[in-house]
């Protein structure tokens, strides 16, 4: 724009200045005419007051008078010729033969009693500006200036105004060029700016002290450019935040546009979806549960309606899934939120089996209490048969006893983070007091139990709930039993862990049983747990005490040939590690 500006200004000065110093060359070209004119009218109105004199002597007065103006610097040729065209008299010339007759300022004269020409002279070779008059019937007097003079100031004058149109040129060009510079220079840097800021930097201000239209300009622009800046901030900020919001959620949080492309994804969708190689511009498409996810995102663009869906994955896994259209998008995108409910419906089926097991475990019991105590209301019923049903409501009620006791063991136990009554402990003593305690029950079945335990092992646990844990074990082993089986319960360091085996060669218990044996209520036999007074509760207590001290409990088994439950737990940390003999 700077370039045309000065441009389109230099073309018209350059007109301007050609127009006026033609105008002017033209007039001044005029004014040295008149100034001829008048040195020549001079000249022959200095002849026609010698009028008389020509007459005699034409020839000495043309010589006198050419010498008379010579001298006072004219260079002017006197010429006097006779009507008959025959030049008499001439300053220049003795004697000129050519008739003048035909001369185009003696033909002028002759018609109007002034006449002029320019041409070269064909007597003295040189180029005149002649004026001639026409004295009635006399003769006719002309006076010439040669036209050197002239044409060297009017090439004088024309090579003047040339080189001063040159530099007027060579002025204005510069002037305008800088004063274009300066009109132009904060429009420049508006551009400038506004470049910069088109291109994402938005911290960009038009500086200067303009205190014009364009300084208003600047200002709007300044203004204009700090609320952008702002506005971009906030937005940043606000998208910073609705980003961490979203990073930080539990849920996958995933949109995708309408060709499949991955607009945005949180890490847990990530993580859910089980795809490290799922970002941001890739497509949506992998898995079974991925594609699945997919397809349903373009239910949600093509009007399918909003509504939570549930899935499961090739692994199992139970997730939930909402899907919506983004409203107030130009290019149409896809929100899917991914809920993994796995755990959450686990809970859910645990819950309502647990419930329907206790309220089946209570049934049985109270059943029986009841129908006993029906019984006992008939007054028919003989001593004998009253001491049955007395039995019969004792055993019920200690039924339920263990049942509301294992419970609530179980209860305190899945509540506790970590047990505040736990100090070390003796697991040899622990062993030896659940041992003791059961003696009667073993004997009574027939079975030998023989205990072999590290006696240097202490584990920090609460001494009741360690003797309950093996306990637990320990009973299992005598109640799932034939007669004359053994337990053998041996007790040894690994490394930093105790090391307890139960081990029977009892009934045994089928693979398929282990993976859920220690959950609450489940039995491998239920009648025959029943019938042995079992609540189902015992390997769910074992399990849950022994993850509450830091260990674990596993078993192996086999069918017919019997079985063997390894509980891991902690050595006490103030125990010297070192391995010493063994007592039984
Ligand atoms: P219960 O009170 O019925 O014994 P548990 O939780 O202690 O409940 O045991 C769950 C089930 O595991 C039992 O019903 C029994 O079928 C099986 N079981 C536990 N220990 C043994 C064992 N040592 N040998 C064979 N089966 C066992």
């Amino acid at each position: 724009m700077k370039k045309r500006l000065i441009a389109i200004n230099a073309v018209i000065v350059i007109i301007g200045f050609m127009v006026s110093f033609a105008i002017a060359g033209v007039r001044i070209q005029e004014q040295y005419r008149v100034e001829f004119n008048n040195r020549l009218d001079t000249a022959l109105a200095i002849l026609q007051t010698r009028e008389r004199t020509i007459l005699q002597d034409p020839k000495a007065v043309a010589e006198s008078v050419g010498q008379t103006l010579s001298q006072s610097g004219q260079q002017i040729r006197i010429s006097i010729i006779n009507p008959d065209g025959k030049v008499v008299g001439d300053s220049e010339k003795d004697e000129i033969n050519q008739n003048h007759l035909d001369r185009p300022e003696i033909q002028q004269a002759l018609r109007s009693g002034r006449g002029y020409d320019t041409r070269m002279s064909a007597s003295v070779q040189q180029r005149y500006y002649y004026e001639a008059v026409y004295v009635q019937g006399d003769f006719y007097l002309r006076a010439a200036l040669p036209t050197v003079e002239l044409d060297a100031s009017l090439k004088n004058l024309w090579m003047t105004a040339f080189f001063s149109m040159l530099i007027g040129i060579a002025v204005v060009c510069v002037l305008t060029g800088y004063l274009v510079c300066r009109v132009t220079q904060p429009l420049q840097k508006l551009s400038a700016a506004a470049k910069q800021i088109s291109g994402g930097d938005y911290s960009c201000r038009v500086n200067g002290n303009f205190r014009d239209e364009v300084g208003e300009l600047a200002l709007s622009f300044n203004h204009m450019a700090e609320n952008t800046e702002n506005a971009v901030v906030q937005l940043t900020r606000q998208q910073k935040q609705l980003e961490g919001v979203l990073q930080g959620m539990n849920d996958g949080v995933l949109a995708a546009s309408d060709d499949g492309t991955i607009l945005f994804m949180n890490q847990s969708a990530g993580r859910l979806l089980g795809s490290r190689s799922l970002t941001a511009g890739k497509k949506l498409e992998g898995s079974l549960l991925i594609n699945r996810i997919a397809e349903r995102m373009k239910g949600a663009l093509n009007g399918d309606s909003v509504e939570k869906q549930n899935l499961e994955a090739e692994d199992g896994k139970q997730y939930s899934l909402y899907t919506a259209a983004i409203p107030g998008q130009k290019d149409a995108a896809a929100l899917a939120v991914i809920t993994d409910e796995t755990r959450i419906r686990k809970l859910e089926r645990l819950r309502s089996e647990f419930v329907a097991n206790v309220t089946h475990e209570l049934k049985t019991p109270l059943t029986s209490i009841r129908g006993s105590i029906e019984l006992l209301k008939s007054t028919d019923r003989d001593e004998k048969t009253r001491r049955y049903f007395y039995d019969v409501l004792d055993i019920e009620a200690e039924r339920l006893q263990h049942l509301i006791d294992d419970m609530l063991v179980l209860s305190q136990i899945e509540n506790a983070k970590e047990d505040l009554s736990a100090r070390p402990c003796k697991v040899v003593r622990a062993v030896e007091n659940c041992v003791s305690r059961l003696q009667s029950v073993a004997e009574k079945a027939g079975i030998t139990v023989r205990v072999q335990v590290d006696p240097t092992m202490v584990v920090s646990c609460s001494p009741t709930r360690l003797e309950q844990l093996l306990g637990n074990l320990i009973e299992n082993a005598i109640k799932y039993n034939h007669a004359d089986g053994c337990v053998d319960i041996i007790g040894v360091r690994q490394r930093k862990t105790a090391v307890v085996r139960v081990r029977d060669n009892g009934i045994g218990i089928a693979p398929e049983h282990f993976s859920r044996l220690f959950e609450r209520f489940y039995r491998v036999d239920t009648s025959r747990s029943r019938e042995i007074g079992g609540t189902g509760l015992g390997l769910s207590i074992v399990k849950h005490l022994a993850v509450l001290y830091g260990g674990e409990v596993g078993v192996e088994s086999q069918v017919g040939k019997g079985s063997t439950f390894t509980v891991h737990l902690p050595l006490a940390p103030d125990v010297p590690d070192k391995n010493k003999k063994s007592t039984l």
